[in-house]
């Protein structure tokens, strides 16, 4: 049963998309998921019918075979949360190649985008992103594949693992290193995104993973020994690598929050049709507070799963830099998701451990999302330091410009510093005052400051924070607050305070 919701911004090739997916989930998924499930075999069916609908080409433009310019983003969020809804495991084939073909439409030349994107658009062919590796995963930037040019040549060597469709996907979009000298690693210009395909010499499945869910679905570790691929395969240049895995990741993650809205709406129907049809205590399951509660804290969490997404993906349809809400909808989905599941089989009691309910299959399946496409613990690390530098820079913007030469110097600059860190003291006893904060309160340069707190730190009359080798943060010293202003001026007492008695 489909509940899709529609948002007012969709436009109606987006809204008849929702109802096509839908319908198709419903029937086609619905009717085949259990075999696939018991067979754990891969569902080729589901390849064949979405290619034959043209699903797979949403971000390909027309005159590749694409679906055209209507659906952005946010089709390809309706597409996936349709599809997740019938089974987590459609997601993996289609996700894969939409991100795996991203970077192509987004940096490709007219070759590449010729040559690659109508197989894709149309399902005949699969694509796949190789970034983790056996020894590494969420550092991501320390990548140990290689590519070396040689002649008009890319020499691939290394090890990739757990690659969704690996040994049934086509074309993979394989992040290599390119550079290892410390400045490119620094500016991270060490690694390249080059396209290989299936079937080329020295290219080979290594392994299949047996995974905890998503039966059916295939993750592979790749090898690579010496494999010669074009030098035209590289997408953008090299040294690009980083840049364009770090664009791919905002649709990526968009994408996975979207799959998990599907997982967490076909968790909650299934959980409205056993809790009302489930007595006990004389009354159905549905009109009991506890699992109420759970009911209740399942609409909310997916309710606002989607809203978060879809907003996103209207924001990047616009063109709108989404690095934030890409990471918040993805860490947000997800770790809901994992709850709503739990709380799912909660609702079905004993039935909900057991394989003939789909509860139990809903959260084999999410786990995966926590870790895949960035560990939530990394991007929770990411948003909060992609926001703090958006305030700072906000912050930065406010500021009044400080001055170029400053009027103050030597005896008289270090009396106004400190008398500054005295002033910020008595409002925010317990906090260091920012740099920042001094330049743009006294009449003094950045150069001179600094000077100025060294010689006062060798006094021990302030004390310095240093990040990366700069003063970023100074406190007075109590001997420096003591030389500053006298007592009296740091007195504070509330009014309901009878000085003569508590006041010595
Ligand atoms: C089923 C499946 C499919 C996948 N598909 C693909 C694919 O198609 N292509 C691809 O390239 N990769 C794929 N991956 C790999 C996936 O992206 C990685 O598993 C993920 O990035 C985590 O890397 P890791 O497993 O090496 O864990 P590690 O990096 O070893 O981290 C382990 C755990 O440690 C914690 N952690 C690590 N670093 C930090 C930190 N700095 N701060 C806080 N906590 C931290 C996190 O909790 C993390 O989960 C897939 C993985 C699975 C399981």
């Amino acid at each position: 049963m489909y509940t899709v919701e529609k948002y007012f911004w969709w436009n109606e090739a987006q809204k008849k998309l929702a109802d096509d997916v839908a319908e198709f989930s419903d029937t086609f998924i619905a009717s085949t998921i259990e075999d696939i499930e018991k067979t754990k075999r891969f569902p080729w069916e589901y390849m064949d019918e979405m290619g034959k609908r043209g699903w797979f080409g949403v971000l390909i433009p027309k005159e590749y075979g694409g679906m055209g310019n209507e659906y952005g983003i946010t089709g390809m969020c309706i597409v996936l949360e349709e599809i997740a809804r019938g089974a987590a495991i459609a997601v993996d084939f289609y996700e894969t190649t939409v991100y795996g073909y991203s970077p192509i439409i987004r940096f490709g030349t007219e070759e590449q985008k010729k040559k690659w994107l109508p197989g894709l658009a149309t399902g005949e062919h699969f694509a796949c992103i190789a970034i983790t590796e056996p020894f590494m995963g969420s550092d991501a930037a320390n990548i140990q594949t290689t590519a070396e040019l040689d002649g008009d040549e890319y020499v691939i060597n290394g090890k990739k693992r757990f690659i969704t469709v690996g040994g049934v996907g086509d074309l993979y979009c394989v992040y290599c290193q390119t550079s290892n000298t410390p400045e490119d690693r620094k500016s991270h210009r060490h690694l390249s995104a080059i396209l290989v395909e299936k079937g080329t010499p020295g290219f080979s499945v290594e392994v299949i993973h047996d995974p905890m869910g998503r039966f059916g679905s295939r993750h592979a570790a790749l090898n690579f020994e010496n494999v010669r691929v074009p030098k035209e395969n590289i997408i953008l240049s090299e040294g690009d690598g980083w840049n364009i895995l770090t664009d791919a990741l905002n649709i990526e993650r968009l994408g996975v929050a979207a799959g998990a809205i599907g997982v967490a709406r076909s968790s909650l129907d299934a959980t409205a049709e056993y809790v009302t049809r489930r007595v006990a205590f004389r009354q159905t399951l549905a009109e009991i507070p506890g699992v109420q509660n759970m009911g209740s804290d399942m609409v909310t969490g997916s309710s606002l799963m989607s809203l978060m997404t879809y907003y996103a993906a209207h924001q990047l349809d616009q063109e709108e830099d989404v690095s934030i809400e890409a990471n918040v909808a993805k860490i947000y989905a997800t770790d809901n998701l994992t709850k709503i599941t739990l709380d799912a089989i909660q609702c079905h009691g004993g039935d909900g451990y057991m394989r003939d309910y789909p509860v139990e299959r809903h959260f084999r399946d999410s786990k995966l999302i926590e870790i895949g496409a960035g560990a939530n613990e990394i991007l929770k690390h990411l948003v909060w330091k992609q926001w703090l530098k958006k305030y700072q820079t906000l912050r930065k913007s406010l500021r009044k410009e400080t001055v170029k030469k400053s009027t103050i110097s030597g005896s008289e600059a270090k009396k106004a510093v400190l008398e500054t860190l005295a002033e910020f003291y008595k409002v925010h006893p317990g906090l260091y005052t920012e740099c920042d904060e001094i330049l743009e309160k006294l009449e003094i340069n950045l150069e001179d400051l600094n000077e100025c707190l060294l010689a006062l730190e060798e006094d021990k009359h302030v004390a310095l924070y240093r990040k990366r080798g700069k003063i970023t943060l100074a406190k007075a010293t109590y001997d420096g607050l003591r030389l500053a202003k006298p007592q009296e001026y740091y007195l504070k007492f509330p009014d309901f305070v009878v000085k003569e008695k508590e006041i010595f």
